[in-house]
């Protein structure tokens, strides 16, 4: 199964994912492969931890390389999953956690429609997620907030089109939820 966890910028997403990947019953089980970004890194990111940082030039090789599976221009930079790496996770039957923006996944369910389980992260309001993004972003620029936040808007609007959505109010409860939807999904 390859489950992809969508939501706005500041939904907890990569939180949740973190925390799913470090539960004893699911670790043995789940994969993460590590998309490429061509973001600038943010204060404390590792390279290769949540993302591999590149630059756009080497980006473009990898897509002529057709070395990305799937790939979204988000606020001017470029995000893509590498595909040798889900490929390979697939073949050995892992299952795959995937943290997408709404392009993407809608193209992994597009690819692989029998066994992608899409789940919506839900802030539990509008302003609780202007100040989480106010909060991440410290470093980053103003505008670039005002950016986020206007595509949140529009991102929530798609929760309906998703397969499950969690609303992540509280964090231990968001990861009970997420991890019943992938044991029920695995046990189908
Ligand atoms: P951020 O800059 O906040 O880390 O990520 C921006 C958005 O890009 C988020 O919605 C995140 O889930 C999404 N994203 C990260 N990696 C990928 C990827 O490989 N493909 C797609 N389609 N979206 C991604």
């Amino acid at each position: 199964m390859i489950f992809v966890i969508s939501g706005p910028s500041g939904s907890g997403k990569t939180t949740l994912r973190g925390r799913l990947l470090k539960d004893k019953e699911l670790k043995p089980r789940l994969a993460n492969p590590i998309s490429f970004a061509t973001r600038p890194k943010r204060l404390g990111e590792q390279n290769g931890k949540g993302y591999f940082f590149i630059s756009e030039e080497k980006f473009q090789k990898k897509l002529k390389a057709k070395k990305i599976l799937e790939w979204t221009e988000y606020l001017d930079y470029y995000y893509g999953t590498p595909k040798d790496f889900v490929e390979t996770q697939l073949k050995k039957r892992k299952h795959l956690i995937l943290c997408l923006d709404l392009k993407g996944a809608a193209r992994i369910k597009q690819l692989y429609p029998k066994n992608t389980v899409t789940v919506f992260i839900l802030p539990p309001s509008f302003a609780a997620l202007g100040d989480r993004i106010g909060r991440r972003c410290k470093q980053t620029r103003q505008q670039e907030i005002a950016q986020r936040l206007r595509l949140a808007k529009k991102e929530l609007l798609a929760a309906s089109k998703f397969d499950y959505s969690v609303v992540n109010e509280n964090l231990a409860q968001a990861v009970k939820d997420l991890k019943y939807i992938i044991l029920k999904e695995i046990a189908r």
